[in-house]
């Protein structure tokens, strides 16, 4: 599901709680990986051969892989949060996370973008408070 999609279907705040939510399960993920990663390293016997010391440098091999995805996770996700959430207050009356989205897009293509910029790395939303009915376009 798009982030248009999403949003209308639970509301800003709600998106962005579980935005925030999501980004730090993955930092929470990362750190844990590093402790796993310590764990098997500290039992790790080079000199000794066989299925256990395979099977830890398998675990400390997973446990890489998946601290770097989740690190990665985790700076994708807090962005785009931090993206939407920093335009988020509507420009005329200040009221937080108050809007229906009137429209949404990718690229170049969105309202009020200039030809010149560059593509947007996340959706664009054209947005309408409920309060003053001022619009107003997410990520700026
Ligand atoms: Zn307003």
């Amino acid at each position: 599901m798009d982030i248009a999609a999403r949003i209308r279907l639970v509301g800003f705040r709600k998106w962005y709680e579980r935005q925030l939510i999501d980004s730090h399960l993955s930092l929470t993920t990362c750190f844990l990986s590093g402790i796993t990663i310590a764990a098997c390293l500290e039992e790790v016997r080079l000199a000794e051969t066989g299925w256990r010391t395979t099977a830890l440098l398998a675990i400390v091999f997973a446990a890489a892989l998946l601290c770097a995805y989740s690190w990665r996770r985790y700076l994708t996700v807090l962005e785009r949060a931090e993206t939407y959430g920093s335009r988020s207050s509507c420009p005329a009356c200040r009221t937080y996370a108050r809007f229906d989205i009137l429209a949404s897009g990718s690229g170049t293509q969105g309202p009020y973008l200039d030809p010149e910029e560059t593509a947007l790395p996340y959706p664009w939303l054209r947005v309408r408070c409920r309060k003053c009915a001022t619009a107003w376009r997410l990520p700026d």
